[in-house]
């Protein structure tokens, strides 16, 4: 590459961090050049660099939000291609011994599998972003190392020179550790026990089988147990997932499965799994920790090059967090790129402390409720105590109260901030509410009792 060319980024890795990643990248450099290991297939099935992609993945409204802005149509694309879309009323959710009340906060997410999503992402961004090219079956083993930056990428020992590298490579990147063999300080690594464990399956979906509602999720949070999820794909079908800790694994036998999904709180997910018609095996999972490379706190990083996404943090997937990670980190790259630029050697740092800011909520949030089960072992976030006694009593509130339930709805989907469930008005509605017996109506709005799970009117759509 020489300077007529203009500057030029490479982006490891074409999961979903890796394409916005090069998405931002897209305003801000002449090129982009994303290198992927895999063979990216033509149709959007699961692949191996992406094992957990087989799983439940579901985007949240935040992550949502920032990808639409990024890819105009996606939405529309992934709706063509049999995503479906959710509203906050069409959401059951079974935690803390019952139903929460469902209310309508318009248009969350679109539903889909994880390869349905990335693939259409990928052709957005290539259909979209002229200067992008994504070339696949290129695994980077190295980085070329200048003398105070580093200046590309290595490819079976054939160097590839940018003035920018990215890597997107996932959880387990080693490129961090190729810098701390060249001196750099390697980031502190925070990491949660949680030895969580997860089993999917595919089935047909028939359209009553939720009573009209279009995703469940029956979560034994406080117990710290088992969690079910049961989200709707492409193609006219459930994709069943059900996770548990602390060494406990799902079975992969279909008649197991289904016990292990009878003994959940509610017996929503195990009456469609009893009667509808197995479409995969069930595919295991599993990850040992909530962990976090504390880039934030690097005092020195070489210019020229970052890590983004999963490589930075990566939670238990049960709180549905890491495309949102991806998506916020992504954002903090834009303004530190709109700051600093591509080549500036205070990019890293700018962009390091932006995403650190942005991934700390999240963290905070996932691992203080993986706490709620006194098997987690690591360092609590500051009053983590506290905060799950309080956690504990939203939930309760949550199945009486939509405005409470609402509010819950709007922090888990990252529209709003935790605090905002700790305001006084907020902190008495709970309290009020937790008083009332489940399935008493109240002026605010409709509330799902102990076993309706019909889906209450729609108000407004949010977008
Ligand atoms: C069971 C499970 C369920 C989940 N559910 C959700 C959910 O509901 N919602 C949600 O938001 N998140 C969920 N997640 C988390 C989500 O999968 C991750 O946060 C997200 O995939 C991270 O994306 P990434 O691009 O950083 O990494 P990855 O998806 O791991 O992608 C890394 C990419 O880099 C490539 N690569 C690696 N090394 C090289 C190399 N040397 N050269 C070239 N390419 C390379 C790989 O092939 C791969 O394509 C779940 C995770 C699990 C395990």
């Amino acid at each position: 590459m020489n300077e007529a060319d203009g500057t030029n980024a490479i982006v490891i890795g074409a999961g979903i961090a890796g394409l916005i990643a090069a998405r931002v990248l897209s305003d801000h450099v002449d090129r982009v050049t994303v290198l992927e290991r895999d063979r990216l297939p033509d149709e959007a099935v699961p692949r191996r660099g992406v094992p957990q992609g087989r799983h439940g993945h579901l985007l949240l409204a935040a992550g949502r939000r920032l990808l639409d802005g990024w890819f105009p149509g996606l939405t529309g694309e992934l709706a063509a291609a049999g995503a479906v879309p959710l509203h906050g009323a069409d959401l059951v959710r079974h935690q803390g011994g019952g139903y929460r009340a469902r209310p309508d906060l318009g248009f969350l997410a679109m539903s889909a599998s994880r390869p349905l999503l990335e693939d259409t992402v990928r052709r957005c961004l290539l259909r979209q972003r002229r200067n992008v090219t994504v070339v696949d079956q290129t695994a980077v083993d190295g980085l070329v190392v200048a003398t105070d930056r580093i200046a590309g990428t290595r490819v079976d020992g054939v160097e590839h020179r940018a003035d920018l590298v990215v890597a997107c490579t996932g959880r387990n990147t080693h490129f961090l550790d190729q810098l701390a063999e060249l001196g750099f300080p390697a980031p502190e690594v925070a990491a949660v026990r949680v030895d969580a464990a997860y089993a999917s399956q595919l089935v047909r979906r028939g359209p009553d089988d939720l009573d009209g509602a279009l995703a469940v999720v029956v979560d034994d949070r406080a117990g710290g147990h088992r969690t079910g999820t049961m989200v709707p794909v492409e193609g006219d079908r459930w994709l069943i997932t059900i996770g548990s800790r602390h060494g406990e694994v799902p079975p992969s036998d279909p008649t197991e499965f289904e016990t292990f999904a009878r003994e959940l709180p509610s017996p929503t997910i195990a009456d469609v799994l009893t009667k509808a018609e197995a479409l995969s095996p069930v595919l295991t999972h599993r990850i040992a920790t909530d962990q976090r490379r504390q880039v934030e706190r690097l005092r020195r990083a070489p210019a020229g090059f970052l890590v983004l996404g999963d490589a930075i943090c990566s939670l238990n997937p049960i709180h549905a967090q890491g495309m949102t990670s991806a998506a916020l980190q992504a954002l903090a790259l834009d303004r530190a790129l709109r700051r600093y630029g591509p080549t500036s050697p205070r990019l890293p740092g700018a962009f390091y402390r932006r995403a650190g800011r942005a991934v700390d909520v999240l963290w905070r949030t996932a691992v203080g409720a993986d706490f709620a089960d006194p098997r987690t072992t690591g360092r609590r976030p500051v009053g983590t105590g506290l905060v799950n006694r309080y956690r504990n009593l939203v939930s309760r509130a949550c199945h009486t109260s939509p405005v409470v339930a609402r509010q819950a709805l709007l922090v888990q989907h990252l529209l709003a901030r935790p605090v905002s469930l700790a305001t006084p008005a907020m902190m008495l509605r709970v309290l009020l509410a937790t008083r009332r017996r489940p399935g008493h109506p109240t002026s605010a709005g409709p509330v799902a009792g102990e076993h309706t799970l019909r889906r209450p009117a729609r108000s407004r759509v949010d977008r």
